[in-house]
């Protein structure tokens, strides 16, 4: 008989091994090389790594953190992005379920973590990511077993579109009015994506929860570490982690709100 303990530890190891693949995607996406095909290499002294070197977690951790080869320090990115990919599938499958809403929600996050670290690294969200996204979870809609915190169809088609474009209408007269651009347009094409997924009544409490922690990041950053305030701060990892914060809070901040449990279908 399984325990649940023996269930957890499988899950905590399943996402550690997709949080290597998004490792490889995190680092080949934005250089447009193919996340399939070519093994995995140093990037430094473009050695093949071995089965053995990969093992999520571990391999970093024996290694020290250091390429077999060439010594080349690994970045500690690695590991904690493994670490993150295998608490979010214990936690997700937790929440909602082994069934099929959970493991598309797994999905999600899985493309969030990925999102949240290329746009950290390079200040950009990849339209290779974000638009498949937006249709894949506008498939998910006609697709029939799948439960709230999943969007209903019009919810969906409406969160892309009002979603999607209220953001690029703010930005656009954010740049307008300040002269500075303000809203990229991944972050607008993340928006509708999150909509396509969520549902538009998901989109207040993402945008407004990504506002206040980014505003707080953005303050504690620049006083801290005299960063340069005209520096562009991204947005996508607070609109991945404001859905985060929906998925696991939002019906319950909602209803207490609105003073009504919120109805999602
Ligand atoms: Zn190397």
């Amino acid at each position: 008989m399984t325990t649940t303990w023996d269930l957890m530890a499988l899950l905590m190891l399943i996402g550690a091994v997709w949080g290597s693949f998004l490792n490889v995607c995190i680092h080949r996406i934005p250089a447009e090389e193919n996340v399939v095909v070519t093994p995995s290499h140093c990037p430094k002294c473009q050695q093949r790594i071995a089965w053995y070197d990969l093992i999520p977690i571990l391999s970093w951790l024996i290694l020290g953190g250091r390429c077999r080869h060439c010594q080349e320090r690994i970045s500690l990115v690695y590991p904690l992005v493994e670490f993150t990919a295998a608490l979010l599938t214990v936690a997700t499958l937790h929440h909602f379920g082994i069934n099929q809403t959970g493991i598309a929600l797994t999905i999600l996050g899985y493309a969030l973590i990925t999102l949240t670290v290329i746009d950290l690294y390079h200040y950009i969200l990849p339209d290779v990511i974000t638009l498949p996204g937006i249709a894949l979870g506008l498939i998910c809609t006609w697709i029939p077993g799948f439960n709230p915190p999943m969007a209903h169809w019009q919810d969906a088609w409406i969160g892309v579109i009002a979603g999607g474009g209220g953001l690029w209408l703010f930005g656009w007269l954010f740049q307008r009015i300040t002269g500075k651009e303000g809203m990229g347009l991944g972050d607008v094409k993340l928006t509708a994506m999150l909509g396509a997924w969520l549902g538009w009544k998901a989109l207040p409490f993402t945008i407004f929860a990504a506002a206040v922690i980014g505003s707080v990041v953005g303050l504690l950053w620049i006083a801290l570490s005299g960063r340069d305030r005209t520096l562009p701060i991204p947005f996508g990892p607070y609109l991945a982690l404001g859905a985060w914060g929906y998925l696991h809070f939002g019906p319950m901040v909602y209803s207490w709100y609105l003073g009504r449990p919120l109805v999602l279908f």
